[in-house]
C-alpha cells in the first residue's frame, strides 16, 4: 500500500487472488528497490479531463478544493493553458496506449487522472478492452454521477465490463454533507450507483478481482463521521462496499484553506523518498504530456507527448517516455535525497507536492465555521 503519509485505508484491505497478489510484489518492490525497471507497473489514461461535479465550491469559495481543477503549484509555475485544456481520449489513441501497455508488461491501467471518467461516452467498451487485454488490475476513480445522471444502469455495466478496482468518491454518509462537500453531485445516484455496482459483482457478473471502495477527503466537514466510525458503518455496513479509503485534504503552494482537517508538517529528503517515479505514470487525454506522477505536471518532469503535435517535442511511446531524461532525473533526485534542496539538484514540485507532508489530525468540532480561502 502507498507510503503516501495523507492516504490511509479504514478498516482492513480486502482479499485477492494469488495473480492479484503477484503484481503488487512488483510494486512493492520497486518501493523498497528504487528499481523502475524498463516499464511501468501501473499507467494513469485519462479518458477524460472534464467533471459534472465541483467539489468544495461556494460563492464565498468558488475555486473549491479540487486539486484536479486547481493544481495551484502548476498554476505558481505559468501552466494555466495545460492545467485547464478539458476533453476526452479519442478511442483511437486509448486502444494504441492500451496495447503498447500490454506489450511492455504494464500490469495496472487506471481511467482516469484529472475529471470524471464515467462522462466518456465508451467508458464501458475502454473497461472490457482493458479486461480483454488480461491486464491483472483495472482501476477508476469516479464521483458515481457522470453519465449515470442518463444511465441508472451504468456502474453495474463497468463491473460487467471487468473493472477490478472501482473507487467512488463519497465523502459523506448523509445527504446534507455530501451536497455541501461534492458541489454539483446528486446523493441519489451515487447511491443507485453503489447499488448497482455492488449488486452486478454480488450476482457473480464481475472480474475475480472487482472489489468497490468508498473513498473519502477528510475535511471539516466530514470528521467526526470518518473519526467516530458512522461513515464505514454507512458505506460498509449498510452499502456494501469491501473497503474505504482516506485522503487528508491538503492544498498545495502555501495556500491555507477551510476545508483542512489536519495541521501540516513539510518533510525533508531525508524522511521521504517517493517511490510514484519508480512504478506508475500518466498520459494525459490528449496525449501532449506525459508524468511519472500523478501530481500534476511541469515541463520539467514531461516525459514527451504520445502523439504528434505541433509545436510539441517528437512523438514519444509510454516505454520511450519512463526512460526520459526527465523521469531519470526527478527518480535520482529521490535516489539521492536531494529533491528538497533549492537549485539545481532540488525539485520544486516534490516540494510543493501534498506527498511531502506529514499530516496530524485535528479534532475538528462537529460544526466548523467556514473560513475564506487565505493565500500566504
Ligand atoms: S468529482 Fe473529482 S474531478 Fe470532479 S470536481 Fe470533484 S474532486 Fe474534482
Ligand atoms: S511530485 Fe514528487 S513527491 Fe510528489 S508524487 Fe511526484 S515524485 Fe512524488
Amino acid at each position: 500500500m502507498s507510503k503516501d503519509p495523507t492516504f490511509s485505508v479504514l478498516g482492513g484491505l480486502p482479499t485477492r487472488s494469488e495473480r492479484y497478489e503477484a503484481y503488487r510484489k512488483e510494486w512493492d518492490r520497486r518501493e523498497n528497490a528504487l528499481d523502475p525497471s524498463d516499464h511501468p507497473v501501473h499507467v494513469d489514461l485519462e479518458s477524460v479531463a472534464v467533471c459534472d461535479l465541483r467539489c468544495g465550491s461556494s460563492e464565498e469559495d468558488p475555486q473549491g478544493f479540487c486539486q484536479i481543477w486547481t493544481h495551484e503549484h502548476i498554476r505558481t509555475q505559468g501552466f494555466d493553458e495545460h492545467t485547464y485544456q478539458r476533453g476526452y481520449m479519442d478511442p483511437v489513441l486509448y486502444g494504441r496506449l492500451l496495447q503498447q501497455c500490454a506489450d511492455i508488461g504494464v500490469s495496472s491501467i487506471k481511467l482516469n487522472y484529472r475529471g470524471e471518467p464515467s462522462l466518456h461516452p465508451r467508458i464501458v467498451s475502454f473497461v472490457r478492452e482493458a479486461h480483454g487485454l488480461g491486464f491483472p488490475d483495472i482501476m477508476m476513480n469516479s464521483n458515481g454521477n457522470g453519465l449515470a445522471r442518463k444511465q441508472p444502469d451504468l456502474f453495474g455495466k463497468i463491473v460487467e465490463a471487468g473493472i477490478t478496482d472501482l473507487m467512488f468518491s463519497v465523502d459523506a454518509c448523509d445527504p446534507e454533507t455530501y451536497h455541501r462537500q461534492r458541489v454539483g453531485g446528486s446523493w441519489e445516484i451515487l447511491l443507485n450507483s453503489v447499488r448497482t455496482a455492488v449488486r452486478a459483482r454480488a450476482e457473480g457478473k464481475s472480474a475475480p478481482d472487482c472489489r468497490i471502495r468508498a473513498s473519502v477527503v477528510r475535511t471539516h466537514l466530514n470528521a467526526d463521521a470518518v473519526d467516530s466510525g458512522r461513515m464505514e458503518e454507512f458505506w460498509k455496513g449498510k452499502m456494501g462496499v469491501d473497503w474505504m479509503s482516506i485522503s487528508e485534504c491538503y492544498f498545495p503552494a502555501g495556500i491555507q484553506h477551510h476545508w483542512k482537517a489536519a495541521e501540516w508538517r513539510q518533510m525533508d529528503a531525508n524522511e521521504f523518498q517517493c517511490s510514484d517515479p519508480f512504478r506508475r505514470m500518466v498520459v494525459t487525454w490528449d496525449g501532449r504530456h506525459t508524468m511519472p506522477c500523478c501530481q500534476g505536471f511541469t515541463l520539467e518532469i514531461d516525459g514527451g507527448p504520445v502523439v504528434k503535435a505541433q509545436g510539441y517535442a517528437p512523438m514519444v511511446s509510454i516505454e520511450q517516455a519512463w526512460a526520459s531524461r526527465n523521469f531519470d532525473r526527478l527518480r535520482d533526485s529521490h535516489r539521492a535525497r536531494t529533491w528538497d534542496q533549492k537549485g539545481k539538484a532540488g525539485e520544486p514540485i516534490c516540494q510543493n507536492c501534498a506527498v511531502t507532508k506529514m499530516p496530524t489530525r485535528l479534532a475538528v468540532p462537529t460544526r466548523a465555521i467556514p473560513l475564506p480561502v487565505v493565500r500566504t
